[in-house]
């Protein structure tokens, strides 16, 4: 295959799972379909056709408005469409074309699902979390019954480490830090990335979420009583994990053993 071709197909189809992401996004948090009914425009509610449903394009043939009734279309849409495209490219560019790179795209749309939910509705659906445990694991299976056995273990220990770490929280707290949502994403982060990568993803979080805190409390953004949602911190910690981890981990073996 001419690599022009699979650098443009990899971004198009990259295009086309951010359009279903969007999707995911507003319904899931509603308990929806995300396959039926088709997407509908929200203020005259006609049906949106195929032809205008075509990722990037159709928003800019439309000029960002519906067909039917001129309401304005979010260019959230087309925005994401974009940012899939450039990621999964990204991806396949990093790991190759195979399994692994495979992994990285399913892990990489799930944490888009649940960064977007999370920051908007607070909540991360089981619906992401539980199929994203299972794929997790099996799909560890090319690399034999020690990869599978890796991936569910660590799956296990991380889900298990931030459970105490929720019901001691909220123990002394006296209110819930950290929802059972975030419990299930670490172990989702766990299944696919395995041991050690999920730690550090687990641990890139907690820094990502303290540096974010520390922000948006000198800028005053956010008191020291809010609720700032820790999942959306997770799903940046296991990107880095994913894509630098091993640099990372390596970078801290050379420094600890000098
Ligand atoms: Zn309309």
């Amino acid at each position: 295959m001419a690599p022009a071709i699979l650098w443009i197909g990899t971004f198009c189809v990259g295009a086309v799972v951010g359009s279903f992401a969007s999707v995911c996004i507003s319904r899931l948090p509603r308990r929806e379909s995300v396959v039926w009914p088709g997407s509908r425009c929200p203020r005259c509610g006609a049906p949106i056709r195929w032809y205008d449903n075509i990722p990037i394009l159709s928003f800019v043939a439309l000029r960002g408005r519906c067909r039917h009734c001129g309401a304005a279309i979010s260019a959230r849409y087309p925005l994401l469409e974009v940012l899939m495209g450039v990621l999964f490219l990204q991806t396949v560019a990093l790991f190759g074309p195979g399994v692994q790179a495979l992994r990285a795209l399913v892990l990489e749309t799930l944490l888009v699902i649940v960064f977007f939910i999370d920051l908007d509705h607070r909540i991360i659906p089981n619906a992401v979390t539980y199929p994203g445990v299972a794929f997790g694991i099996l799909s560890a299976a090319p690399g034999g019954w020690g990869a599978v056995a890796a991936s569910g273990l660590t799956a296990l220990a991380l889900g298990g480490v931030l459970l105490l770490v929720s019901l001691v929280g909220s123990a002394m707290a006296g209110a819930e830090a950290m929802g059972l949502g975030d419990v299930k994403l670490a172990a989702m982060i766990g299944a696919f990335l395995g041991w050690p990568l999920g730690a550090v993803a687990i641990m890139l979080g907690i820094f990502v979420g303290g540096v974010v805190g520390i922000v948006l409390l000198v800028t005053r953004t956010r008191g020291r009583r809010d609720y700032v949602p820790f999942g959306p911190m997770l799903a940046g910690g296991a990107l880095l994990a994913l894509w630098w981890g091993p640099s990372i981990v390596h970078w801290y073996v050379s420094r600890v053993t000098g």
